[in-house]
């Protein structure tokens, strides 16, 4: 596949916001991103996007390379002992349904979550008290030449939506994960539903936005301070702190990436005003102003 230029990124993420970048590259699968890597320019800067889902891109868009992984790199099978092979561009809502119509039901938490297996994997995503790396045996990395190779959880500190290298020198760029499920358990598919709808109840899901925006600080709910600051509703232009939970930024169209991350400022300087804490922010923010 060639490299496309000049490519709006805003439909590559869950915001539906976000500039141009110079250059995209659309994974077809792993060899063939293996074979483009070794092709591109060591000064070339990266970006790898799985869904877009936990993505700020700036208006002024990306001066680099976006790799693009949801559109390939989706092999997804059973191996033998109850292991799972998934690469990073599956989906995990694909990820959770196919392991749990097999009974296993380790990764039904991330049926929810509207992300890829890349992006799950870099973020430690989770939910309902269970997080990915819980259930990896193992990952497969690619470096920036190409080459992979199959490290793993002890290669990386984990932490509350946070994965970091142990040896900064390793690379980061998971492309698929080897996941050892456990026995079978018969009919829990009442949790999952009940999950689901939990998430649908909680969650403004008809509008755009990234999930929650802010980490939660040790003991506390972002969420909550958020409130309690008095922010519920608070809008920059087309940008607003939703309703109906408070650690969402969304909108119904028309924000511009400005407008979202100017709310985020807002948001973190009014809550440590109000309440002395910082919020960090859990959404990553990429790209030019
Ligand atoms: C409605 C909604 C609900 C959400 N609920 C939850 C939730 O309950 N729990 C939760 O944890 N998250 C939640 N999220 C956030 C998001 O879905 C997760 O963080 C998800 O794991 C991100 O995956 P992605 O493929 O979209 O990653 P992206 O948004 O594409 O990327 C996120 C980060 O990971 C990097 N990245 C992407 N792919 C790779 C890769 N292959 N290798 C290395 N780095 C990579 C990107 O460069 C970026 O820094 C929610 C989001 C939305 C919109």
């Amino acid at each position: 596949m060639a490299v496309e230029h000049d490519i709006l990124l805003s439909p590559y993420t869950s915001w539906c916001v976000g500039g141009v970048a110079d250059r995209l590259y659309r994974v077809a699968d792993l060899d063939a991103l293996s074979q483009f890597l070794s092709t591109v320019a060591p000064e070339e800067p990266l970006l790898w996007i799985g869904k877009g889902s936990n993505l700020l891109v700036r208006d002024g868009g990306f001066r680099g390379t976006v790799i693009l992984l949801s559109e390939g790199a989706d092999t997804l099978k059973w191996l033998p002992d109850q292991a799972l092979y998934a690469e990073a561009g599956v989906a995990l809502s694909r990820l959770s349904r196919f392991a749990h119509t097999e009974d296993q039901h380790q990764l039904d938490f991330l049926a929810g979550i509207p992300g890829s297996v890349g992006g799950a994997l870099a973020m430690n995503a989770g939910a309902f008290g269970g997080e990915i790396w819980q259930q990896v045996a193992s990952v497969e990395v690619m470096n920036r030449q190409g080459q992979r190779k199959s490290v793993g959880p002890e290669a990386y500190k984990i932490g509350y939506r946070s994965v970091e290298a142990v040896d900064q020198q390793e690379p980061h760029w998971f492309v698929a994960a080897h996941f050892k499920l456990g026995e079978k358990r018969v009919e829990e598919s009442a949790v999952l539903k009940q999950q689901l709808k939990q998430r649908n109840q909680s969650q403004p899901m008809a509008q755009y936005s990234c999930g929650s925006v802010f980490r939660n600080p040790q003991g506390d709910h972002a969420g909550r301070l958020i409130e309690a600051a008095g922010l519920k509703g608070e809008c920059i232009g087309a940008a607003c702190v939703s309703e109906q939970h408070a650690n969402f930024i969304v909108h119904s169209g028309g924000a511009s990436a400005g407008e979202i991350e100017a709310l985020i400022l807002h948001v973190q300087h009014q809550v440590e005003a109000q309440s002395g804490v910082r919020l960090q922010t859990e959404v990553k923010i990429v790209g030019e102003a």
